[in-house]
């Protein structure tokens, strides 16, 4: 079964054909923040199936938000989504290609993806952390992605507030992982602190984590990333009090630099959490830019069933 996954990020949407966990063919689109980016998916996937010889079955949708599952929609993003938030995407997909389609939200995906195909085959007690535009979380109990009455449960985890008395989060919460230690949190502190933009180099508009790291050990710098460890290992601490995993998968393109960040994120996780509180291994997937493309390709819906 091949199935058109597509992957809606913050700055680019990323499209695979797959079967399984097979990845026949891929490709990048630009993020333009409107609506002319369904014809620009659309097209580009006729062009992909066309070229792998390989006739879509399915499809998977990934949204960097809340996701209605019941009416196919983006509820919401609170950032560069506003032309899809209440749109019925299944609806356009299914419409546009003639197959079933499923969507889901991307860190939801993501874990999926790893706990069947991926860095955490097979495991059943899962929960995924990704690092970079803002923080996307999930939980897997018992085999079950977690979803709660309202489909919010398991994906808030970058909105635990580990700062009572630190900024306001483009969600309304205060002092959230997110509005600490993000890249739009980055931008913004760089963009109030002159001596933190010359410290890292790059206009505050342009920076990412990755800016970060490569500046660790600036004087400037260092104690920034020392801050953004601690309140990912907070919030990764969080989530592991609430859904006690067997594993934690932390993703995200900032983890290139796995190297660098896991041993500090382990050596916070396992330092901080309940006293006889299982202590997971924290693993990184092998290609963290294809965690969603594999877990929509297991989430997708097969044609011959209703
Ligand atoms: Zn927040």
């Amino acid at each position: 079964m091949t199935v058109l996954c597509v992957d809606f990020g913050g700055t680019e949407i990323k499209l695979g054909m797959l079967d399984d966990a097979n990845i026949l063919t891929s490709a990048t689109l630009p993020n333009t923040g409107n609506e002319a980016d369904l014809d620009a998916v659309r097209d580009a996937a006729f062009r992909m199936s066309t070229a792998s010889e390989s006739p879509i079955d399915a499809v998977g949708i990934a949204v960097p938000g809340v996701v209605d599952r019941k009416r196919g929609a983006l509820v919401a993003a609170h950032d560069k989504y506003d032309w899809a938030t209440g749109r019925d995407l299944r609806v356009w997909a299914t419409e546009t290609f003639d197959v079933p389609a499923v969507i889901e939200n991307d860190a939801r995906a993501a874990l999926l993806g790893e706990t069947t195909f991926g860095c955490a085959a097979g495991e059943t007690d899962a929960v995924l952390v990704t690092l970079g535009t803002g923080i996307g979380t999930a939980a897997l109990i018992d085999g079950v992605l977690l979803r709660g009455a309202h489909d919010h449960a398991g994906i808030l985890g970058g909105h635990i507030t580990v700062d009572i008395d630190g900024p306001v989060c483009n969600c309304g919460n205060t002092g959230c992982a997110e509005a600490i230690a993000s890249t739009w949190a980055l931008r913004r502190d760089a963009a109030a602190d002159p001596v933190l933009a010359a410290a890292l180099g790059t206009e505050a508009q342009h920076l990412g984590i990755k800016d970060l790291i490569a500046h660790a050990d600036h004087p400037v710098v260092a104690p920034v990333l020392d801050r953004y460890l601690r309140a990912w290992g907070a919030a990764i601490v969080g989530v592991c009090h609430a859904y006690d995993p067997d594993v934690v998968i932390v993703s995200g393109g900032v983890m290139r630099s796995a190297d660098v960040l896991l041993p500090r994120l382990t050596e916070y996780v396992h330092s901080h959490l309940w006293s006889s509180s299982f202590r997971p291994p924290l693993l990184t997937p092998d290609a963290p830019e294809h965690s969603v493309l594999l877990g929509l390709s297991a989430a997708a819906p097969r044609k011959d069933l209703p």
